[in-house]
């Protein structure tokens, strides 16, 4: 993208009643606040956003998740089969339609899932099977902190489907390992707790929280590495403080605050009973279909990267300044944008891809707001055609956190 060419959404004076991570956000010009609740994503916010969805997706696949797109809106009725409808913590959102049909804007899709599979799900061998969505849900929730309670938001959500409760257990462990995996590959700091369940109904739950300043729960965790052990208000093991024993290593647990991330759950028949979702087994006999579901929250999982990873210069989207999910690449930095080096800036734009990589092409730019800007979007590498081409024929790369190296104009693209 050429900076000449794209609005930044950047904002001076990001509201004062935010936390840091939502003030930075607003700042980059990654989001702007509709009202209570309600955000909009701007470019880059939505370049960022849509990586995170990519990430999430590619990993849903690869352990054989069939993707499907359930509706949003929805009739009272299967909610009223599940016995949900109005049971949701005051968290739906209903209304009527012009005709007096209760409707309600789905918070979940256990019922949808279900009245997907009615009827085309019929024997023993048609099962197991394993469907996802990523889409926009909507909870009249109470706002709080920015992005992390919101009125609309995006959730990947899966469901899966068996005939016997190993097939469940085995399926359920495959998931929670592609969830460590996503939010390991992110690189986000993250414990797994025992979760009683809530909303949901079912037998067993776990929540994944990213640890955090400011979270959506309190949160006791074991900071050993390669330990996962967390605990919430929700949690068995509920009378935990600072300093006790981790019950999984032995470590000593710490107090904090965690963003629940991914939720996943053992649901056995709590809505397969109530709907009529059976299948025949080959004995002959009936039985209802049991199920679990799995969820990940998507901007949270973007908050959670800019609380874990941001400093004073802005965002940073790894520990180590990298990070999947950065809007572009590389930004191309030339110390002026004219005759000689804005010919070899232009040649590197193209070279790495345009779609890549953040051409500082603006004249009217000096050389601190481009370094500024580029470090506040937390962009992984600059590019820097300076004094050092015109000496050496090199281009100076340098990292977020600031390592250099210098680099031939043909070896950058590789490089990238
Ligand atoms: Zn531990």
């Amino acid at each position: 993208m050429r900076r000449s060419e794209l609005t930044l959404f950047t904002s001076r004076e990001p509201g004062s009643q935010q936390n840091e991570t939502v003030r930075l956000a607003l700042r980059a010009g990654l989001i702007r606040q509709f009202g209570s609740g309600l955000y909009a994503f701007a470019p880059i916010g939505q370049r960022i956003r849509a990586s995170i969805i990519d990430h999430v997706d590619r990993e849903m696949r690869a352990i054989g998740a069939r993707e499907v797109s359930l509706p949003q809106l929805n009739y009272s009725g299967m909610w009223e089969e599940s016995g949900r409808w109005g049971d949701f913590g005051g968290e739906m959102f209903t209304f009527e339609n012009r005709d007096g049909k209760r409707m309600c804007l789905a918070p979940s899709h256990e019922e949808g899932i279900v009245r997907l599979l009615s009827g085309t799900i019929r024997s023993y061998e048609d099962l197991p099977g394993l469907y996802y969505q990523i889409s926009r849900n909507h909870r009249d929730d109470h706002p709080r902190s920015g992005l992390l309670r919101t009125k609309e938001f995006t959730m990947k959500d899966a469901y899966s489907v068996h005939a016997t409760a190993e097939s469940l257990d085995e399926q359920y462990e495959r998931v929670r390992e592609a969830y460590v995996r996503i939010f390991e590959d992110l690189d986000i700091e993250f414990v797994i707790a025992d979760a009683e369940n809530n909303l949901m109904g079912g037998s067993a739950s776990e929540e994944f929280l990213a640890v955090a300043e400011t979270g959506t729960a309190d949160l006791w965790y074991c900071p050993e590495d390669d330990c996962r052990f967390g605990a919430t208000g929700e949690s068995p093991q509920s009378d935990l403080s600072a300093g006790d024993d981790c019950p999984d290593c032995g470590g000593s647990l710490a107090a904090g605050e965690g963003v629940e991330i991914g939720h996943i759950f053992k649901l056995g028949t709590r809505y397969s009973e109530p709907m009529g979702l059976t299948v025949d087994l080959d004995d002959g006999s009936r039985q209802d279909v049991l199920m679990a579901s799995y969820g990940i929250g998507i901007e949270r999982l973007l908050y959670s990267l800019i609380e874990q990873h941001a400093d004073e210069d802005g965002c940073r989207w790894s520990a180590d300044g990298s990070g999947i999910v950065a809007p572009y690449a590389a930004s191309i930095i030339p110390l002026q944008y004219d005759d000689e080096l804005a010919a070899v800036a232009d040649y590197l734009y193209e070279d790495c891809g345009p779609d890549q990589t953040l051409l500082f092409d603006d004249p009217d730019q000096s050389i601190g707001e481009r370094f500024a800007e580029s470090d506040l979007l937390g962009v992984p590498y600059k590019i820097i055609v300076g004094n050092e081409f015109r000496e050496t024929g090199e281009v100076e790369l340098e990292s977020r956190d600031g390592e250099t190296e210098y680099l031939t104009i043909e070896e950058v693209p590789e490089r990238i």
